[in-house]
């Protein structure tokens, strides 16, 4: 190399903010841990499908790891462990620290819903002697992708006494699974002409369940009468169970490696489990914090967190004053000197729609976990947009930890956008800042993430509430 462009190189490299591949950059034992982090979460996207699963598959975890469940009024001392869960869908997990609570307490949270079909509470309906299931559908699909695929069945019913069913068919190899159909191609000449949001309707989604009548009687309805039979043998359920339902339609395929070389993961609901399991980990893993952790997974990200199991709810807000009140401290003091990882996925950079991404400011897979200063819509609406000196803290944080982090935001300006959960907890006084995985095809059946993001979001995680 000529000795004018080493001049040039050493400045470039000084002055330029290189965004390189994390492979080029991540250690030999990262990439290790990388890769058994993975098989560990696989295992979780498999058995924690829905909110009320994963909230199961973390207090299992929770308990088997010294945590109990906080009662309000308990003598609390540095290093206890402890969890709240919220009514089965959300889980608040906290590790005591050794700073006074009054110094704040290093949050993060993430969420366990993911966009599905939900039964309607008068699901069942017999149409030319096919029994199908009406859905609504949960969260931002395209109604289109969740047709012709096998999917599972996953939720809780509440009997007429009150009793509490729990379903999960269609995990099994050797459960049925269920369908929404779509037209063939040779007939669907005029749903071709639709735009791709009528191609298939809300009142499309229609969930094939059955097709035997009931015996040979002639009476009308036999199929649906069937279907019902079986039900009430299996539950004891009877039709007017299902009003007090929550069942809920999730695709049937397992997590899968994707690509010659392992490097990605498939699975449905990676957002946010992508998050909510490295920020389950990183508290679990969490030994003896400076200060307090709180680790908050979440329900109802995905209609817009509104619910008493959404962040839009006091539920984490009442969590911080119990806790407060137990350590002998003011919860609206601990809350404005707190500071917030909102754990949630970006949209990666595809190649084949490069048209809806800014190059400069979007997400790449492999560039390891993205901060996100600001997400929104429309000139930021919706959004908390974290001060340029929380991002700076955040930043030399990570750097001085070896995480490999990158920074992107969410499409092109005026592409669209979307929301997190971080504006609800900035708006109790918190410094809060967004940080996930990019994720391809987010929304879709079955998404795609790369391992080496997904390490790097836990290892953010594990870094921030240590500090
Ligand atoms: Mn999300
Ligand atoms: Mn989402």
């Amino acid at each position: 190399m000529a000795e004018k462009e080493k001049v040039s190189k050493a400045l470039k490299d000084k002055l330029f903010n290189q965004r390189k591949n994390g492979y080029s950059r991540i250690s030999k034992s990262d990439e290790k841990a990388s890769m058994k982090f993975a098989e560990d979460y696989k295992r979780f996207l498999d058995k924690a499908k829905t909110e009320r699963e994963a909230v199961i598959e973390a207090v299992e975890l929770l308990k088997a790891k010294g945590f109990t469940e906080y009662k309000r009024g308990m003598k609390l001392k540095a290093g206890d462990r402890i969890y709240r869960v919220n009514r089965g869908k959300a889980v608040i997990i906290s590790v005591i620290g050794k700073a006074p609570i009054e110094e704040g307490v290093r949050l993060c949270a993430a969420h366990i819903d993911s966009p599905r079909l939900d039964l309607k509470q008068n699901p069942l309906y017999e149409d030319n002697e096919l029994a199908l299931f009406k859905t609504h559908y949960y969260g931002g699909i395209k109604k289109y992708q969740w047709t012709a695929i096998p999917l599972a069945l996953h939720g809780v019913i509440i009997k007429a006494d009150g009793t509490k069913v729990t379903v999960a068919i269609g995990e099994d190899e050797s459960d049925p699974v269920f369908y929404v159909s779509d037209l063939l191609p040779h007939l669907a000449t005029e749903q071709m002409t639709r735009p791709a949001t009528k191609l298939i309707r809300g009142e499309d989604l229609n969930l094939l369940i059955g097709s035997i009548p009931f015996r040979e009687d002639e009476t009308s309805e036999a199929v649906k009468l069937n279907i019902l039979n079986i039900l009430y043998e299996k539950y004891g359920i009877t039709e007017a169970d299902f009003i007090s339902s929550e069942l809920e339609a999730v695709p049937a395929f397992k997590a899968r490696d994707i690509g010659f070389d392992r490097s990605l993961i498939g699975g449905y609901g990676h957002d946010d489990r992508c998050c909510s399991y490295p920020a389950l980990r990183a508290a679990v893993d969490c030994k003896a914090p400076t200060h307090t952790v709180v680790t908050v997974l979440t329900d109802k990200e995905e209609t817009g967190s509104d619910g008493n199991t959404g962040l839009c709810s006091s539920y984490l807000e009442y969590f911080i004053h119990d806790l407060a009140a137990d350590l002998g401290a003011d919860g609206r003091h601990v809350l404005s000197a707190s500071e917030c990882l909102s754990a949630d996925v970006n949209a990666a950079f595809d190649p084949t729609f490069p048209e809806v991404n800014e190059k400069n400011n979007c997400a790449y897979v492999n560039r390891g976990v993205c901060i996100t200063k600001y997400t929104g819509a429309r000139g930021k609406s919706g959004t908390s947009d974290a001060s340029a000196e929380f991002t700076g803290r955040i930043r030399r944080l990570m750097d001085s930890k070896d995480v490999i982090w990158q920074t992107g935001e969410l499409g092109k300006v005026d592409m669209g956008g979307g929301g997190t959960v971080a504006a609800y907890i900035a708006n109790l006084d918190v410094d809060t800042i967004d940080m996930g995985v990019p994720v391809l095809a987010m929304h879709a059946p079955y998404e795609v993430i790369s391992k080496l993001d997904l390490y790097m979001a836990y290892k953010a995680f594990a870094v921030f509430i240590a500090d």
